[in-house]
């Protein structure tokens, strides 16, 4: 038997990051920056206001209090996008709204809020500090520096910072383009009239909405019989032109385990037993003369689901040009005790909540009911045999419960 880690190691050796492309920042969200970048501008790219309010030299205002307001005459407006550029005469003020450009001259703000408001002229109580409310040119970021380093998968956030910076395009991993296979006579589409011994192709849908869920890109997504030819003629030239193949069911060891059997006989893909639970049937290799990566999931739905996250994650992770460990697997407390699978390491679904874990209901591996609540898999080492209330567990968050933007 093969350990996870082993296994897992097996399958990365079969991917390596894709090629980069330039896309523009708008387009960009959720790819992984293949290059740092850099910024075009200073940030802010001028000196300007951090309130609305009143432009002064501070000098001018030395004494201003509630029971003695100064009083300043108002030269006009600055306001966010005014081009012009402005001069503070000494003894006079601007009224400046928040982002105008600083005129010549200011060395602080007034807030609205410690004056009258006036138009013509105003009252200022409150005598500023020099520097007082001011945004100085490149407080935040500087022309030229890295503002996002390569590696970095782009969240809202820096799709903001990036585009602030005036940069326009960046260079990006092309997404992995995944094709999805499923297979089983039992199998039909779901929303169809099920005929007794049918079940509808869950694995189809659910593995659809993993590979989207990791950032990737569904290449093709089909459903064949389990027939030996069929499988043998779609996997020699599949749909979609994929960077990866990912197969469901036909894996074990009963006589229609038809990808197995294909596979084994056209040599390529190893399967394995993983000292995993569940999950213990798997494959991994390269097929056909481009050796295109194919990972073989076994068909129980909760096994497959848990089977992606544990060994085909990373490999996209890596195709996409993110380190495959920085998976965001914390440390949790086992907020009750629970039996685990001796000599099998236990991939327990679990609901994580304040940093405690809790099984999210019947663990069996065809049992969905419990899969759809669950948050994380706190992976249980093979040599446990039951983990205790109290004990420490690693947990792999699963998608769409990211603990950020892993
Ligand atoms: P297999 O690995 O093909 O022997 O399948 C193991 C179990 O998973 C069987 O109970 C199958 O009916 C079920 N199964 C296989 N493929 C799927 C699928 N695509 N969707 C839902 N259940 C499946
Ligand atoms: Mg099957």
């Amino acid at each position: 038997m093969r350990t996870v880690a082993e296994h897992r190691a097996a399958v990365l050796a079969l991917v390596d990051a894709l090629p980069a492309e330039r896309v523009a920042i708008g387009s960009a969200l959720g790819r992984v920056l293949a290059e740092d970048v850099t910024a075009a501008v200073d940030l802010p790219g001028f000196d300007n206001s951090a309130m609305d309010g009143y432009a002064v030299r501070a000098a001018d205002l030395v004494g201003a209090a509630a029971g003695a307001p100064v009083v300043l005459p108002v030269d006009g407006d600055v306001a966010a996008g005014d081009t012009a550029r402005h001069v503070l005469a000494p003894g006079r003020t601007l009224r400046i709204m928040t982002g105008a450009p600083l005129p010549d001259g200011c060395d602080a703000v007034v807030p609205v809020e410690h004056t009258d408001g006036g138009a013509a002229q105003v009252a200022v109580r409150v005598a500023p500090v020099e520097g007082a409310h001011l945004r100085h040119r490149g407080d935040d970021v500087h022309a030229g520096s890295v503002v996002v380093r390569a590696g970095t998968r782009l969240g809202p956030g820096h799709v903001g910072l990036v585009s602030a910076a005036n940069v326009a395009e960046v260079a990006v991993r092309r997404r992995p383009r995944v094709t999805v296979v499923s297979t089983g006579d039992e199998l039909v589409p779901v929303g169809s009239t099920l005929e007794h011994g049918q079940i509808v192709d869950s694995n189809h849908l659910m593995l659809r909405a993993l590979v989207e869920a990791a950032g990737a890109e569904v290449a093709a997504g089909v459903h064949l019989r389990d027939d030996a030819d069929t499988v043998r003629a779609f996997l020699a030239a599949p749909d979609g032109d994929p960077d990866l193949v990912i197969t469901s069911g036909g894996v074990s060891m009963g006589v229609y385990d038809t990808v197995k059997e294909v596979l084994t006989a056209d040599g390529g893909v190893e399967f394995v037993k993983v000292a995993m639970r569940p999950g213990m049937p798997q494959g991994c290799g390269a097929v056909g003369a481009s050796g295109l990566p194919v990972v073989t999931l076994p068909g129980n739905p909760v096994s497959s689901f848990v089977s992606f996250h544990v060994f085909v994650l990373p490999a996209l992770r890596r195709m996409a040009g993110l380190d495959p460990d920085a998976d965001g697997r914390f440390e949790a407390v086992a907020a009750e005790a629970w039996p685990t699978a001796p000599g099998r390491a236990e991939m327990t679904r679990v609901v994580e909540e304040d940093g405690r874990v809790r099984p999210s209901g019947g663990q069996r591996s065809h049992v969905l009911g419990a899969l759809a609540g669950a948050t994380a898999l706190a992976m249980v080492p093979e040599d446990v045999a039951r983990v205790e209330a109290g004990d420490t567990v690693v947990c792999l968050p699963l998608l769409g419960h990211h603990r950020g933007c892993g």
